[in-house]
């Protein structure tokens, strides 16, 4: 029998959680959802310049927001916290003196002088540095400043076969000794990883092929260290319109910039996952339904392109098939943020119903349905349009029918609309348009009759005397 998944994401905590990060998070998680096995987070922060706290808590809340918990971690009982490499460095330690015991490691004790003036040299000769083996030979003497490096074994080439791109080879001219502990005892990004991937037993490694490069290095290191290679998956980037690699250019690109825009996480995850893997033509997917069908086999070896008008869709079409119930609660955040306390309204569940087909995201939804809540706001264009003196009397015929009937509902409210235009001799649309206009203060809204409803018959009829006096005016 196959041991159990074991996959892990291992973002460096530089920024916050990338769209590309977030895709290949999400990947490795569905695969041990979808398997039964054990997703690890494991966060690389020893670049200490450049790895911040923030970031750190950018990444857990975009990943959480996204529904993507992480099953292990230092600490005992849970809730784990990710893995820190900067709290491991005995670790890291302890197998590069196992490599140097064991002649696969040798101390370097060249300082920095020395290697940039061979760089320099090899710049002036317009061919590439490549560390020349000065301290191969010498004895380990730790009392002297060193880093360690890996003694790049006697080979032609390295291969190794990737999930979505198939074998590479890579000449092993083109490695090195590469430093793997630098001399303040931090590890190097393939050494760590390789170590944590070791201890973790992690039997495959699925990452953005932006490491792809990195990856013969480490499967020397793996047979080195004496453990068996795991599985690789490359995945290509997410690209922008213009076949670039997708960056800030393109649009936003955090995870929770979505969040801020008003997209459900179900859509993020829908669109992301949907982004280079496919399960026959089926574009919108459940959870449960992606950690049914996921696997690396159906992951393109080509980049996929974001394209927000679909991720837009995908969200569109998310927000129509939840309960209005469920949409409302969802919405609560956002009414909050734009200043409307609608917690416990009881026609928030009604007006959402009435804006679940058009709103495109949860922003969109508050503020296409901000005039339920909060005073009209005129559009003077529509003020203009809609509310000169020719509205007046059609006004006048709504509001006098909306006053004298006691108990409002669709039925009356179209006959009152039908009435108020033959009587005129005008089409619908034209009475019902400045009714619009004088009850949101814009021209785009649900049906009237579900307008006038939601807003009820004193505050329809306040708003329509305040669009009267505009009219006059
Ligand atoms: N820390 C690396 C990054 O954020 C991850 C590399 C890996 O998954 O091996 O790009």
């Amino acid at each position: 029998m196959n041991a159990p998944v074991r996959v892990r994401f291992a973002p460096s905590p530089t920024g916050y959680l990338h769209i590309g990060g977030a895709r290949t998070a999400l990947l490795n998680w569905l695969w041990a959802r979808h398997t039964g096995g054990k997703f690890v987070l494991r966060i690389e922060d020893t670049d200490r310049e450049r790895s911040t706290d923030e970031a750190v808590a950018a990444i857990l809340d975009g990943m959480r927001w996204l529904g993507l918990d992480w099953d292990e971690g230092p600490g005992v009982g849970g809730p784990f916290g990710p893995y820190f490499q900067m709290q491991r460095l005995d670790l890291y330690r302890e197998y590069a003196e196992r490599l140097v015991r064991g002649g696969k490691a040798f101390a370097c004790y060249c300082t920095k002088e020395e290697l940039d003036l061979q760089r320099e040299q090899a710049r002036a000769e317009k061919r590439q540095f490549i560390y020349p083996g000065t301290c191969r030979d010498l004895p380990y003497d730790p009392s002297r400043r060193h880093v360690i490096r890996f003694r790049l074994p006697k080979l032609e080439e390295v291969t190794f076969t990737d999930l979505v791109k198939g074998a590479i080879t890579r000449p092993a001219s083109t490695l090195q000794d590469e430093v793997i502990v630098r001399a303040d005892g931090v590890p190097l990004y393939n050494f760590g990883a390789v170590v944590d991937d070791v201890t973790m037993e992690i039997n495959l490694v699925a990452r953005g092929d932006d490491h792809v490069n990195n990856t013969a290095i480490q499967v020397l290191l793996y047979e080195a260290l004496g453990y068996p290679v795991p599985a690789f998956a490359h995945l290509p980037m997410i690209l922008g319109a213009d076949k670039t690699r997708l960056s800030k250019r393109h649009g936003a690109t955090s995870v929770t910039a979505y969040r801020d825009m008003g997209f459900l996480p179900e859509a993020v995850v829908n669109y992301l996952v949907r982004l280079g893997w496919s399960h026959g033509d089926q574009e919108i997917f459940t959870g449960s339904e992606l950690v049914e069908h996921f696997g690396f086999d159906h992951v393109g070896a080509t980049a996929g392109v974001f394209n927000p008008e679909k991720m837009v869709w995908v969200n569109q079409t998310w927000m129509k098939s939840l309960p209005p119930a469920e949409l409302a609660a969802r919405s609560l955040p956002y009414y909050r943020a734009a200043g409307l306390e609608v917690e416990g309204d009881p026609r928030l569940p009604e007006v959402v119903r009435a804006f679940q087909e058009r709103a495109k995201t949860l922003v969109d939804l508050v503020t296409q349905s901000r005039c339920f809540f909060a005073p009209v706001e005129m559009d003077p264009k529509a003020r203009e349009k809609f509310l000169g003196p020719d509205a007046a009397p059609i006004l006048l015929g709504i509001r006098d029918g909306i006053s004298a009937t006691a108990t409002l509902d669709a039925g009356v409210l179209e006959k009152l609309f039908h009435d108020v235009a033959a009587a005129r001799s005008l089409g619908l649309g034209k009475v019902a348009q400045p009714v619009r206009v004088a009850l949101t203060g814009g021209t785009a809204s649900p049906g009237i009759y579900d307008v006038v409803l939601l807003l009820g018959r004193e505050e329809s009829l306040q708003r329509i005397d305040a669009a009267l006096r505009l009219c006059a005016g």
